[in-house]
């Protein structure tokens, strides 16, 4: 059950308000990122949860949020609150002044309505925690940047605190998870494909104008990484597990000749269909 005390989280000051920083507020009350949505997420999460000491976390964090939720909307009113009697203030949101009369209303900071499309819940507490932590990192940066667009102190003090809590949620998530044990790359119970799941697929080839080139890292070379140039013009390995073969292609131009040996030259009737041919005969017209 839910029970509400007639007092902030966090103390609110508006030294100054400023409606136009007021409907930027409105990004974290009913914006994608926003304390409504954490809300819900965890609290739906916690309602499915069958693991009672991580649901216990997801019903505490959920509830913690609609506190935000209070907080945020509070000092949104503050900031909004002159556009109910001044005309050049109610034209920073003309939505917020003319349908909601300078309250709060669910909606981010473009006016769009709060929904709850914005709610990441699959019902797999582990899949659900990793998307709790990325939901937090948003949170996180959505106040940073408030507080850079912010020159009032009481505002930049509350939002300080809410900034904050978002880190909290964000370690108490990922300390869940991690207690959970489980691998990092098992997610559900079907295992991955052996070998495929290992062939990282070099798609975006070449080098551009800039120097930007293929990149090696972590992420494609060492351990069990195996490097597979221009997947798309390689052979399947095996038809029946999608591997490629590791047959190195230097280069996008070799890759496509190698893969349509037919040039415009064997399709004189211009039936040419594939790229090679189009880019061919686009030249020829400039
Ligand atoms: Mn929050
Ligand atoms: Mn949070």
């Amino acid at each position: 059950m839910y029970h509400h005390i007639k007092q902030l989280m966090y103390t609110v000051r508006v030294d100054k308000p400023d409606p136009r920083f007021g409907n930027m507020l409105l990004e974290q009350f009913g914006g994608a990122n926003g304390e409504l949505a954490a809300a819900m997420q965890y609290s739906i999460q916690g309602l499915n949860c069958e693991d009672p000491e991580r649901k216990d976390m997801l019903m505490d964090i959920g509830t913690e949020e609609l506190s935000h939720l209070e907080i945020v909307g509070t000092l949104a009113r503050m900031h909004l609150k002159p556009m109910k009697t001044d005309r050049k203030a109610a034209e920073a949101d003309p939505l917020i002044a003319i349908a909601g009369g300078g309250g709060v209303a669910l909606c981010n900071s473009m006016g769009d309505a709060w929904t709850a499309d914005y709610l990441k819940i699959t019902g797999e507490l582990d899949v659900d925690l990793r998307s709790n932590i990325a939901a937090e990192a948003r949170a996180k940066i959505v106040y940073e940047r408030l507080i850079n667009f912010c020159d009032d102190p009481g505002t930049k003090d509350a939002l300080q605190f809410l900034m904050t809590r978002e880190i909290t949620h964000m370690k108490a998530f990922t300390a869940a998870l991690e207690s959970m044990g489980k691998d990092r790359f098992t997610i559900g119970k079907i295992p991955p494909t052996p070998e495929l799941v290992d062939q990282y697929f070099n798609d975006s080839t070449g080098t551009n104008a800039e120097g930007d080139a293929d990149a090696r890292g972590p992420w494609n070379e060492g351990g069990n990484w195996e490097y597979v140039q221009a997947p798309a013009f390689q052979e399947f390995k095996s038809e029946k597990r999608g591997t490629r073969t590791t047959d190195s292609v230097t280069t996008l131009a070799e890759a496509i000749g190698e893969a349509n040996p037919a040039q415009p030259e064997r399709n004189p009737a211009g039936g040419a269909k594939h790229a090679g041919a189009k880019q061919a005969k686009g030249k020829k017209e400039n």
